[in-house]
């Protein structure tokens, strides 16, 4: 069951750090510092990273299920997610999600993808339900599943997002987290294209920069207004503008990376040929 204060905790707008005392900050410098704190932010399996299409090594891969995910937020039960690449067998059971953003349009994702940042990227926490708490989830390789949505300008506003955009600014910096008592759904705030993403194994991308995420990144994005887009930067934490909250690009080092692209009309011809995802490696030997 839900807790109730979950849904308080669902929008949390990854900033409560930011003013809090063992706080972090995105300058250039300061991410540097992350790992003397943090040693895991110095890791080789960090996040996030550049994704290339040319790069990844494409395949039939599982679709990847969700669970509860076309439900209203504030039901009892927690949505979850399988397949892709995670665990067979097990379950991801949602944790919170978040939004890094820039100030400007040409930045604010933290991944990139042939070469794009995106202005804003959210990410979607989920624990593998073999774990009780995330704090045990946090320290095992197949610890959390994160869904990462790019999102990209149009000039329309997404009416799909306004039940989160129109709440924004009554949180300004008085409290940093939305408290949903309007109707949202987690299947409203995904792409169209839910078949297409890149998968790989990586990191939080905020201290403690944990080693523990099933990375799953749509290629297609969600559409945003310039209208939109700027309720998001004038958040505040109360001292600045927050924006710009996003990491820089990490080394891929030994790591593949996935891609589950289906081929139109070739689908059933894929299906005959169902991936062994156990034997698939993380890393190039
Ligand atoms: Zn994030």
């Amino acid at each position: 069951m839900i807790k109730k204060e979950n849904y308080f905790l669902i929008f949390s707008l990854l900033f409560v750090r930011t003013v809090s005392v063992s706080s972090f900050g995105y300058s250039k410098r300061q991410q540097h510092m992350w790992s003397q704190e943090f040693k895991k932010c110095d890791g080789n399996l960090q996040s996030p990273i550049a994704l290339s299409t040319k790069k990844s090594v494409r395949l039939p891969l599982p679709a990847l299920e969700m669970n509860g995910y076309h439900d209203f937020l504030f039901q009892p039960l927690s949505p979850f997610i399988f397949g892709g690449l995670l665990n067979i067998n097990q379950e991801y059971e949602l944790e919170g999600l978040h939004f890094h953003w820039g100030r400007k349009n040409d930045r604010g994702s933290e991944h990139s993808l042939n070469g794009v940042r995106y202005p804003m990227e959210m990410h979607i926490i989920h624990r593998n339900m073999a774990y009780p708490k995330m704090e045990n989830a946090m320290v095992n390789v197949d610890g959390l599943a994160v869904l990462g949505i790019f999102f990209q300008l149009q000039d329309n506003d997404n009416e799909n997002l306004k039940p989160l955009s129109q709440n924004l600014p009554s949180i300004r910096w008085i409290d940093n987290q939305i408290s949903l008592n309007t109707s949202i759904t987690l299947s409203s705030l995904l792409p169209n294209d839910i078949d297409t993403f890149y998968t790989y194994r990586g990191s939080l991308t905020t201290p403690p920069c944990s080693e523990a995420v099933t990375w799953i990144i749509f290629s297609t994005p969600v559409p945003i207004s310039f209208r939109q887009m700027n309720q998001f930067r004038i958040l505040s934490n109360g001292e600045d503008i927050l924006a710009d909250n996003y990491r820089k690009l990490q080394k891929l080092g030994k790591r593949k990376v996935y891609l589950r692209k289906l081929i139109q009309n070739y689908s059933s011809y894929y299906n005959q040929f169902d991936v062994n995802v156990t034997s698939l490696d993380w890393y190039w030997q």
